[in-house]
């Protein structure tokens, strides 16, 4: 028999009682100024069943920058494209150090840590600007498929806002450039990693991608299979050690489950078999992660019992 229906209503309706004191506090992104201007008291909550139930609270169907969620849908990509190859452009451990950090590039003859990071994210762009005539679009095209929404595109006032001001992440790209490790020129992959993180999904549409990796690599409403389980096993275990920047540790201890955050205030997550989830509040963190929304998470497996552990 099926095991019983979870009750995510009752658990919704009262994570949206208890953030609420925290909506409209920490930080926006305003390094990207497109996105300085995202009201911060916004909190969203949408979790999708593995059969197509959706539960959903707040602002769960307002589009929002996915920003580096896009990190997790660009690595998917890539590995499909290139397979365990892709790890000798990257590595796969946890940084310990903030998600735009160039310090550990200088000592890693320019590899970076993991595809989570900033660093990491360009050396995976590049493979994608390899394989590629359009790399924007055909990331656009992957997230359109996973979320079974035709209409999901990127801005391109926010990926142009961000480009503008991308001397850090243009001062990494070269910097790893000199040591060879990335193979088409620094303002293509700026423009392409600026467009990815630029794509705008709701939670809804953001929760249902994550079926995905709920369901071992097979799109659960079609059967068709995009990846290997062993391949969306390490996608899962990716995320949960690097997922969340310098805090992949508390978050683990804290919510138990694999996730990917971005600092447009978004949070995916799964619980394998079950659902996938996404949370949304714009406020930040001082690791870049959505206040809010760590601690809707937090209380989501609390509430429930249900984590990977
Ligand atoms: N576009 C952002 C950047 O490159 C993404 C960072 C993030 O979401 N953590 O800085």
């Amino acid at each position: 028999p099926a095991p019983p229906r979870p009750d995510f209503d009752a658990a919704l309706q009262e994570i949206a009682a208890r953030v609420q004191p925290l909506l409209g506090q920490g930080q926006v992104a305003s390094y990207i100024p497109e996105l300085a201007g995202v009201p911060r008291e916004r909190f969203g909550m949408a979790i999708v069943g593995i059969g197509g139930e959706v539960w959903e609270v707040g602002h769960a169907r307002e589009r929002f920058s996915i920003q580096s969620i896009s990190k997790l849908f660009a690595l998917l990509k890539a590995l499909q494209h290139e397979g365990d190859a892709l790890w000798e452009r990257v590595g796969r451990e946890p940084s310990g150090t903030p998600f735009n950090s160039l310090v550990q590039l200088e000592h890693e003859g320019g590899k970076p840590r993991n595809p989570f990071i900033n660093a990491g994210a360009l050396a995976v762009t590049d493979v994608l600007c390899t394989r590629h005539v359009q790399p924007e679009t055909a990331l656009v095209e992957l997230l359109r498929k996973l979320a079974d929404n035709p209409g999901i595109d990127y801005s391109l006032r926010v990926a142009q806002s961000e480009r503008r001001h991308s001397d850090r992440n243009a001062a990494m790209a070269h910097f790893m450039r000199s040591f060879g490790r990335l193979h088409n020129p620094v303002d293509r992959i700026l423009d392409a990693y600026c467009s990815h993180c630029a794509i705008e999904m709701s939670c809804v549409d953001l929760a249902r991608s994550m079926l995905l990796l709920a369901n071992h690599g097979e799109l659960p409403w079609s059967g068709e299979r995009l990846l290997t389980p062993s391949l969306s096993k390490r996608l899962n275990a990716l995320m949960l050690t690097c997922g969340t920047y310098d805090a992949a540790g508390d978050f683990a201890f804290r919510v138990g489950l694999p996730a990917k955050s971005g600092v447009g205030g978004g949070i995916v997550a799964l619980i394998p078999n079950l659902c996938g989830i996404c949370v949304w509040s714009p406020g930040l963190d001082a690791n870049g992660n959505s206040l809010a929304g760590v601690a809707a998470l937090e209380w989501l497996t609390t509430l429930t019992g249900r984590s990977i552990f």
